[in-house]
């Protein structure tokens, strides 16, 4: 088995992770420029900040993975995230809401050289609301004078400021001390237990495609249980439901059922939801509305489920409502747009009158296996070396890169590193990734392929 690079601690920590769901998530807020981004690039230290050679992927990382004395959890930069949609205030606190509502735990940054504005004040009541443990970073405390700036920031009634210099790296170190106190560990579980989790489905899309339609059909009376295991401080908002004779876990229920109601910056609202619970899931079931054109915003949501790595089902909802005509323009759109996803199982169905909605489980059994699967590296560089021979990569300048390796470095979803000789063109990685695709199936998951370049 050593022959695929298998990694016991590795696969241990997947095993893991699939059971409970994710590492406990940490958000750090804060308004912009008090050092957010700063104190996460400190936190997960250089390893994270290599910048990978991977097609398709174009959106900045927002969520990061980090270890501190052997405890692992991950961490959310809202630095990176768009400031203008409400206006700085209403923006500040929009985000801090929602990195809240997915997070174990919260890591609110002040910039204490400038000390508590309102909007700081803001964010203070909703942390307050949400009852999360709050760890407080009074940042830019580059010396021991700032100190006294710190102090005053016991005024926000959030306990000890911690004084930090994100960009020095003092006091670093007791704060995540303090981080990993406010954490919950993640239950250790039995081997049966982990094999035997429920797998997480988020259903996304975009407003009125149906989904807490959907969400009330598959709970039906089958609903098992409304809140999550007794001793987590998660919100009350993952359902367990029962379909197709297993247990499932719903994510982010919560934010399915409660109707945000806003004028402006609503896309906005629900863009962090579906973040937030692409976030805890594994498998997205994208709904679409099949009886109105594949808008800007399905294409969107798509592409989040995708760059975030999940197994993905796309539902086409209100099947009832298609007729031969719009039919005929579906397929046409379908072709058009949804060519980034042409490899997901696709399901018609109506969750208001309940119709075809058992196609649903084989569709998300399907995504699943696509995203568990590994293809051993002897198969790999077989595989690789008959595509190679067949299909060289043009020459360039002279130059003709070849791939020399490749090994899947990963799982959910697949990763593979490829080794080249030069530098491979974006055509012929498409052309790779399509083969690879052809070969080993991959039904229902995005996959990934980085190329590394050795002389
Ligand atoms: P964000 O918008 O909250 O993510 O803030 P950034 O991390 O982008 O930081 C904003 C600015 O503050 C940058 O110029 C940083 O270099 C600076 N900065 C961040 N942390 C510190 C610190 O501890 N001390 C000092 N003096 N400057 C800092
Ligand atoms: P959400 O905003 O995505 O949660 O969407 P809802 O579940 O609230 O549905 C929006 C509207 O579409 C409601 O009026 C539903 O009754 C309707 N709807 C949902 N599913 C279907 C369906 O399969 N067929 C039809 N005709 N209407 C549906």
């Amino acid at each position: 088995a050593t022959e695929e690079g298998f990694d016991p601690e590795q696969v241990a920590d997947e095993l893991a992770d699939a059971a409970h769901g994710p590492l406990p998530v940490l958000a750090v807020v804060g308004r912009p420029n008090v050092g957010k981004s700063t104190l996460v690039n400190r936190i997960i230290g250089r390893r994270e900040a290599v910048v990978e050679d991977k097609p398709g992927v174009t959106r900045d990382r927002v969520t990061y993975e980090a270890n501190w004395n052997g405890r692992r959890f991950k961490i959310v930069d809202t630095g990176g995230w768009e400031q203008d949609v409400l206006g700085i205030d209403a923006s500040v606190a929009a985000q801090a809401e929602f990195a809240i509502e997915a997070a174990d735990a919260v890591v609110f940054v002040v910039d204490s050289t400038v000390g508590a504005t309102d909007t700081d004040e803001a964010v203070v009541r909703l942390l307050r609301r949400a009852k999360k443990p709050v760890v407080l970073a009074a940042n830019k405390v580059d010396g021991p004078s700032a100190e006294a700036d710190a102090a005053t920031l016991w005024s926000l009634g959030l306990g000890e400021p911690h004084p930090v210099s994100s960009l020095h790296g003092r006091g670093t170190g007791d704060l995540l001390d303090a981080i990993i106190e406010a954490l919950p560990e993640a239950p250790k579980l039995t081997f049966g237990e982990v094999l035997g989790g429920p797998r997480r489905i988020a259903l996304i899309g975009r407003p009125n495609v149906g989904k807490s339609s959907m969400l009330n059909k598959v709970a039906g009376e089958d609903r098992v249980v409304v809140n999550e295991q007794a001793g987590t401080t998660r919100d009350p908002v993952d359902e367990l439901i029962q379909l197709g004779g297993k247990t499932w876990k719903f994510v982010d229920t919560a934010g399915i059922r409660r109707r945000v109601h806003l004028q402006e910056g609503a896309d906005y609202y629900a863009s962090l939801r579906t973040a937030a619970a692409l976030e805890k899931a594994e498998v997205a079931v994208i709904l679409i509305d099949a009886s109105d054109s594949i808008s800007v915003q399905d294409l969107r949501i798509i592409s989040m489920a995708v760059d975030a790595g999940r197994a993905c089902v796309i539902a086409y909802n209100k099947w009832d409502k298609v007729d031969e005509e719009r039919r005929y323009y579906l397929e046409r759109e379908i072709e058009q747009d949804l060519v980034q996803v042409q490899w997901a199982p696709r399901v018609n169905v109506s969750a208001g009158t309940g119709r075809h909605m058992e196609k649903l489980v084989p569709a998300i059994e399907t995504a699943l296996a696509g995203w568990e699967t590994r293809v051993s590296t002897g198969r790999l560089n077989a595989f690789l070396g008959e595509l190679v021979a067949a299909h060289p990569h043009p020459v360039r300048g002279g130059k003709q890169p070849r791939i020399l390796f490749g090994t899947q470095a990963g799982v959910r979803p697949p990763r593979f590193v490829l080794f080249a000789s030069g530098f491979l063109e974006a055509g012929y990685r498409r052309f790779i990734e399509r083969r690879l695709r052809e070969e080993f199936g991959f039904a229902g998951t995005p996959i990934q392929v980085s190329v590394r370049v050795r002389e």
